[in-house]
């Protein structure tokens, strides 16, 4: 049988507050276990939680930027459930009143067709802590850090169809969220992550089927796997007259497989009510007003910027412009050494190229200095050194962030833009190889590079690559 395919998400975000959402602690990634804990984040009884006001705005500014309503009183609830990394036994989340009230983005898949993929909601909550699982002492431990720190959770409508889509929309609203400089967006730290909610129904049907949920996915891989994953096991239950239960499942990337965790629970059984150490609060317009000043350009702005002030092409703009960290380091070096088009064309082939070589994970991070990488730049384009020497020296600092303007002076590997010791070093080969001549008389172009190569093997790359086919040209003819 044929079967549409229904998905939803709930993407979690953490903000990057200085501070916890509740409490004064320290919101930072790395630290000690436990030691950015405090009676309020560990849940200790009678401790009191103060929401923190940045972290209200940068939901505010989330919710902005997709097009939500602000909604104007909204209230914290306590989602009722228990488990080891939630010490107090509930969640302050949002239910009935969230900060945001719909919106939605628009997404775009391989064949350039868009799709307008509604939210629900943006709410503010806190996250749990972490239980670190050791085989070694055969236990699990809880580290609190975690703990309180302000997450928001943006909920689709379920309005894709297909895993392309999913990763479509994520990679979109990881975009938007970066841009606004609300999330580091570290899919690989948990600072990104979602729940998909998928079920089939037959092809046409206004029924909706039974879903099943799939937990924390923190990749864009296993979001695609697991839902690939998923609709083959529905449909083939569906195929045998069976029935998919209500569930939450577990993907085990390794595994490349899902497996039950528990059945499903709905909103009802989490017992959400008020909580009451924490009045309905007011959002003033003034508030959202003054967010609303504070918006950065997104990313289409700045590919018209792009393409208007610096001259690159669209096609190079969208590329540049898909990770934030890249839109960053480019104008950082840009600012040191003006010129775009140079720059950005390295990026996009050699630098990008190196990033998939060295990570699994979809967070972009370069890690030459952006004033060395800038250097490096200025000497190849001037000529200073050969297109061969610039990769070799961009592989090595690559890994040891050294100088690259050192390097070149200590080992002498300036380019020899010198046409007559060029002239004379082809002489020696043209003598030495008189059968690529005639190759090349009778026709065989590819014998150009025959000498090409050759020097540059005596040369160690430093004869200058333009200069010598100019002149091995001019030669043979
Ligand atoms: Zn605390």
């Amino acid at each position: 049988m044929e079967y549409d395919v229904v998905i939803g998400l709930e993407v979690h975000s953490e903000l990057k507050t200085k501070s916890k959402v509740f409490c004064s602690c320290k919101n930072e990634f790395k630290g000690e276990p436990n030691t950015h804990c405090c009676p309020v984040c560990i849940g200790l009884p009678g401790a009191l939680p103060i929401p923190n006001k940045e972290a209200v705005k940068m939901t505010i500014k989330a919710g902005l930027a997709v097009g939500s309503k602000i909604n104007d009183i909204a209230i914290f609830e306590r989602k009722n459930y228990f488990y080891p990394d939630l010490a107090k036994a509930y969640q302050i989340s949002q239910a009935v009143r969230p900060i945001c009230i719909g919106g939605g983005v628009e997404i775009e898949n391989a064949q350039g067709q868009k799709k307008f993929i509604r939210l629900n909601r943006i709410h503010l909550e806190e996250d749990a802590g972490k239980l670190i699982h050791n085989s070694k002492i055969g236990g699990t431990m809880i580290d609190y850090n975690r703990g309180g720190v302000p997450l928001i959770e943006i909920v689709s409508e379920p309005d894709m169809s297909s895993a392309e889509e999913a990763v479509a929309y994520l990679s979109k609203l990881r975009n938007i969220l970066q841009y606004i400089e609300v999330s580091d967006c570290k899919m690989e730290q948990g600072s990104l992550r979602c729940d998909v909610n998928i079920s089939l129904k037959p092809k046409g049907s206004n029924e909706l089927g039974v879903r099943a949920e799939m937990k924390n996915l923190n990749s864009f891989r296993s979001v695609a796997r697991a839902i690939e994953y998923e609709i083959k096991r529905q449909s083939r239950l569906l195929d045998e007259g069976e029935q998919v239960v209500q569930e939450t499942r577990r993907w085990d990337d390794a595994r490349n497989r899902s497996f039950s965790m528990r059945r499903k629970e709905d909103a009802q059984d989490y017992r959400y009510f008020p909580d009451p150490d924490l009045l309905p609060f007011r959002i003033e317009r003034s508030l959202v007003d003054e967010v609303k000043s504070t918006m950065p350009k997104l990313r289409d702005e700045k590919i018209e910027y792009y393409v208007n002030e610096l001259g690159l092409s669209e096609y190079d703009a969208k590329v540049l412009t898909n990770d934030l960290n890249l839109v960053k380091y480019f104008d950082k070096v840009v600012s040191y050494f003006n010129k775009p088009k140079f720059i950005c064309n390295f990026i996009l082939t050699t630098v990008l190229k190196k990033v998939k070589e060295n990570e699994e994970s979809d967070d972009l991070d370069i890690p030459i200095d952006p004033q060395n990488f800038a250097n490096l730049m200025q000497m190849y384009e001037s000529g200073k050194i050969s297109q061969a020497i610039c990769r070799d020296l961009f592989d090595e600092i690559w890994l040891n962030n050294a100088d690259c303007q050192k390097l070149v002076e200590e080992r002498g590997l300036a380019q020899n833009n010198n046409e007559d010791e060029i002239k004379s070093m082809l002489q020696e080969l043209i003598n030495e190889f008189p059968q690529s001549v005639q190759d090349y008389k009778s026709g065989n172009a590819k014998a150009l590079s025959f000498f090409i190569g050759q020097l540059m093997k005596r040369t160690q790359g430093k004869a200058n690559a333009q200069i010598a086919s100019k002149l091995i040209k001019e030669m043979l003819d």
